[in-house]
């Protein structure tokens, strides 16, 4: 029987009926396993309504309140990690150790946000003129919207709304409505940690209410992560209606082998970081540079280490899961078919891969092209699959010249045993994240995330200190408490100087 799955407005499930919803799949099995409502206009009007209404005592509350709360949810998402990540593993397909790999990491953000006393430390001068001193002080935005993409159900969402809520803001989550249901199950450890009612609530849907949400006069802060040509849309909208933005896109992550790295150890990176989540991960490498004459030798390892693969239900030990839905595995697929035509050479091939037992899943397995032209659509396009592609380059500079070239630049990895190339690699490279020797550098919890150029508009990163920065205004107190025995102050009409 399909669940039915509903927003999440002033601190319990959303009692109306929905105009319209959508299908959510098991992937790995085929089938409908649940309807979600998507949100109206008017929905979202009612869930901002009541988020607004929830902010305005919540921006009040004390910072050890505050921290309190946070320690609470940790501690409620730690108690319910496991049936979390069997949720993500039903709506999503990533295997059950991914999705509790995804939770890790989301933890990781909700512990910095537990010391949002630290955190939110202003700055005070004293005497920076006569008898006057200046304070900095940082204070809330109001009602925040964080619109979520399908591949992390459960990290992504915590890299916004635990600090948005630990600066005293109020978050109104918009899941992707692939796998709605994680959403809400954060939702339950909110209510369990104690947050007030509204201070976090969760509208279904689809563009409707995303694009309400960036209208919305009330909204004053979106966070977005998701596709790139979403991500332009959100951020110009957003901020044509007066809002900060911050708007994470696609990527393309090529990873640069060097004549002298660790074989071994470069290819089990790029299998890992090619394959790990079907390749449906924003910084999963999907390009590998090899640079001469490593090419022939890295594939061999490569192709070798892949054929050990097992891709199936990510319920039952497997490698890989399923893509998330039909569509998107024929997406991928016809990438494969584009790729063969522009005469790239097929050293994998994943199209007709099929699961025991599980036959209408998403299936496509690992697929490696070698001798990928750089105009072909496999190495210019976001894939979002388990396909990677291999470039030959001839020297480290031209490797450089062309991850440059590349309109994305979230991130990239370069396997070396040269500190003084990767140090000129890490200088040079135009992307937000870098690796030397790791190949999916998301940065730690007290660093913040985020790409350059197409991958993410707006200038502020994700979590960490951009993320306080963001969820937060800064006011700047200039004060006078002049001695009630000093002589009373002459008019003066010219411009304050300080003295
Ligand atoms: P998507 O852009 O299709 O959807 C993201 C969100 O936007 C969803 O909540 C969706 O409902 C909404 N949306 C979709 N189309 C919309 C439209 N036309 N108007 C308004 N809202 C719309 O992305 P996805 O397929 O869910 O996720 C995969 C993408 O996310 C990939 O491109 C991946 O690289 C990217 N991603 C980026 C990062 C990063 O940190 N840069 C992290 C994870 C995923």
């Amino acid at each position: 029987m399909a669940r039915h799955i509903t927003h999440w407005i002033g601190g319990k499930p959303w009692t109306g009926a929905a105009q319209r919803q959508g299908e959510v799949f098991d992937p790995a099995l085929g089938t409908v396993t649940g309807h979600v409502d998507f949100a109206s206009e008017a929905d979202v009007d009612t869930a901002v309504a009541a988020a607004r209404a929830a902010w305005r005592s919540w921006r009040t509350s004390t910072l050890s309140r505050r921290a309190r709360v946070l320690f609470d949810f940790r501690t409620a998402l730690l108690r319910r990690r496991e049936e979390l990540a069997a949720i993500i593993t039903s709506e999503h397909g990533k295997v059950l150790s991914d999705a509790d790999g995804e939770i890790a990491r989301g933890l990781e953000v909700v512990e910095f946000a537990c010391g949002i006393p630290a955190l939110l430390k202003g700055g005070f001068s004293e005497s920076v003129s006569t008898q006057i001193d200046v304070t900095s002080i940082r204070q809330s935005v109001g009602v925040c919207a964080m619109i979520t993409p399908f591949n992390f159900p459960a990290m992504v969402p915590l890299w916004f709304a635990p600090l948005a809520i630990a600066c005293g803001n109020a978050a109104v989550l918009k899941p992707s409505e692939k796998d709605p249901s994680a959403a809400l199950l954060l939702a339950e450890c909110w209510a369990e940690a104690g947050l007030p009612d509204g201070v976090f609530t969760v509208v279904h849907g689809d563009a409707v209410a995303v694009n309400r949400l960036l209208t919305h006069p009330d909204i004053r802060a979106v966070s977005f992560v998701g596709s790139t040509p979403v991500a332009r849309h959100v951020y110009e909208t957003g901020t044509r209606n007066g809002k900060r933005v911050q708007a994470l896109g696609g990527a393309k992550n090529h990873m640069v082998v060097l004549p002298d790295a660790d074989l071994e150890a470069a290819a089990d990176a790029a299998v890992s970081a090619g394959f790990g989540s079907a390749g449906e991960r924003c910084m999963a490498v999907s390009v590998v540079v090899a640079v001469d004459p490593v090419g022939d030798d890295l594939v061999a390892r490569i192709t070798e280490r892949m054929a050990r693969l097992r891709t199936g239900d990510g319920r039952r030990g497997c490698d890989m899961g399923p893509l998330v839905t039909a569509a998107h595995r024929d997406k991928v697929t016809a990438y494969i078919d584009a790729g063969v035509q522009a005469g790239a050479k097929l050293v994998v091939d994943g199209r007709g891969t099929s699961v025991d037992g599980s036959r209408d899943g998403f299936w496509l397995g690992p697929t490696l092209f070698d001798n990928v032209p750089p105009e072909a659509s496999i190495y210019t396009d976001e894939i979002f699959g388990p396909v990677l592609s291999v470039v030959r380059a001839p020297t480290f500079d031209q490797a450089l010249d062309l991850v440059n070239a590349s309109p994305y630049g979230n991130g990239t990895a370069v396997f070396t045993s040269d500190g003084s190339l990767a140090r000129r690699y890490q200088s040079e490279v135009e992307v937000g994240m870098v690796g030397i020797n790791v190949p999916i550098p998301v940065p730690a919890a007290a660093y913040s995330f985020g790409g350059w150029k197409s991958s993410l508009f707006g200038d502020s990163h994700a979590y960490g200190p951009d993320g306080v920065h963001f969820f937060t205004r800064s006011k700047v107190v200039t004060s006078k408490w002049p001695r009630t025995t000093a002589p009373h102050a002459q008019l003066d009409l010219n411009f304050p100087g300080n003295r």
